[in-house]
């Protein structure tokens, strides 16, 4: 059989541990035996994110600009720890998701992958609910301040000429004190790519604040989304999907009660708290997808799990692992599929789209890795066959061929 060929390269951004041998297996085993790959290939694996001082990291960046498509392996975010773990460290290296976001200033969308055995803790959710996060500000670049004796708190302002005071609260005891900020651009980013995403994935986009209390603060963001889905009501009202604002409590009172299937779009913080809990009632954290989107379009696609370090040491020692592949399997069908389809190449939209359904069935069939087997509800009416990670790809690769 002749192999798939692609004409525009992907941006492969490899990573560490576990998933940098996931990685590895999954286009061995399931990519290169069907498609002629073609990508440019960055190491952002702590060692080669370290012997080039970063800037490996924004060399991925600048490819993933240019090249419109990326999908990245998990990587090691060093933190004191690590340091000690890799005395050859010159720096604490800063996220390098940290770094690819600030570059392409995007909106992180996460996505549960979902099969029928496995039910969600929610009983009426009968498709995906994605989660996306605005990645700036709110209290993430806040100020503190701890007054240990009674007093009043100011606003102040400078705009480099005139400086504006706005009376806080006169207060009688020790108390606490924040200030945070968002800026219209990045709110606006936020918008745009939200709308794009919903568009592309012909889904409603659900979006809440709380701007009855945080009139200026949060009626800002509501305002913002306002005036952006005017440039794209015309397009949603041709593929059939809607723009919902609603309360942010009234939101998560009908997503409890919802049938799923939509995207929700969230501040910071709230998005930081809900995409938690709504990924882990739909299972696990190995089924998740996450694709960062610039407001131009851009695509980074990758699993929303880290590195599972517990499982690579035990790698290291020669024990055998059953690390699910899933989410990084989903995160090349996806970066795949949209290689496919600016560049117009429908069989590797195909491709992408068996390969998925190939992962599915397999998991349906019963065969899967140990983290999953306890999740299939006992009245699924399959036998569960709990088995090591080459040994599900290679069950995913039969089922494909
Ligand atoms: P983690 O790698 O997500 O793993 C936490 C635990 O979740 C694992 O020990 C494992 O549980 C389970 N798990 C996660 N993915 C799994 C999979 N594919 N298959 C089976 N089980 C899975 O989080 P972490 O241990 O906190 O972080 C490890 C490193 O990853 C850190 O250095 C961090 O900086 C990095 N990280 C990177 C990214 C990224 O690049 N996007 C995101 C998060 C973290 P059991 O051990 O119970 O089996
Ligand atoms: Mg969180």
């Amino acid at each position: 059989m002749p192999k798939i060929q692609m004409s525009t390269p992907l941006v492969e951004i490899d990573g560490d541990e576990m998933t940098r041998v996931l990685w590895r297996m999954i286009k061995d085993t399931l990519l290169m035996p069907y498609i002629d790959l073609r990508t440019e290939y960055y190491d952002l694996g702590l060692p080669h994110r370290n012997d080039t001082d970063d800037a490996v990291t924004l060399d991925a960046a600048r490819a993933t600009a240019r090249l419109g498509v990326a999908v990245k392996c998990a990587t090691i975010t060093p933190n004191r720890q690590r340091m000690e773990e890799f005395p050859e460290l010159k720096q604490m290296w800063k996220s390098p998701n940290g770094t690819l976001r600030a570059f392409l200033d995007g909106t992180v969308f996460r996505a549960p992958i979902t099969v029928p055995i496995i039910k969600p803790a929610v009983r009426s959710w009968e498709a995906p609910i994605t989660i996306a996060r605005h990645a700036y500000g709110d209290v993430y670049t806040g100020v503190e301040y701890r007054a240990e004796v009674a007093g009043q708190g100011f606003l102040q302002f400078d705009d480099g000429f005139n400086m504006e005071s706005i009376d806080a609260q006169k207060l009688a005891s020790p108390s606490v004190w924040r200030i945070m900020h968002n800026t219209d651009a990045s709110i606006r980013a936020f918008a745009q790519s939200c709308f794009n995403f919903a568009a592309a994935q012909k889904q409603d986009l659900w979006f809440s604040t709380k701007d009855t209390i945080s009139k200026i603060y949060d009626g800002r963001f509501k305002d913002i989304f306002d005036e952006e889905f005017g440039a794209y009501r015309a397009e949603f009202e041709r593929l059939g999907i809607s723009y919902f604002y609603t309360l942010i409590d009234d939101a998560v009172a009908r997503v409890m009660r919802s049938r799923g299937g939509f995207i929700w779009a969230l501040k910071n913080y709230d998005g930081d708290v809900m995409s938690d809990m709504v990924s882990s009632a739909f299972g696990s954290l190995a089924m998740m997808t996450s694709v960062l989107v610039s407001p131009s379009g851009v695509y980074e696609f990758e699993a929303a799990h880290g590195t599972v370090t517990r499982h690579y040491r035990k790698y290291l020692q020669g024990e055998e692992t059953s690390t699910n592949p899933v989410a990084t399997i989903f995160a090349w069908t996806g970066a795949l599929k949209r290689r496919g389809e600016i560049d117009a190449l429908p069989d590797l939209v195909t491709f992408a789209e068996k390969l998925e359904k190939a992962t599915l069935g397999t998991i349906c069939a019963g065969v899967m890795t140990k983290d999953l087997a306890g999740l299939v509800e006992s009245d699924a009416g399959v036998t569960v066959k709990s088995v090591n990670t080459q040994a599900f790809l290679d069950e995913i690769a039969t089922r494909l061929g």
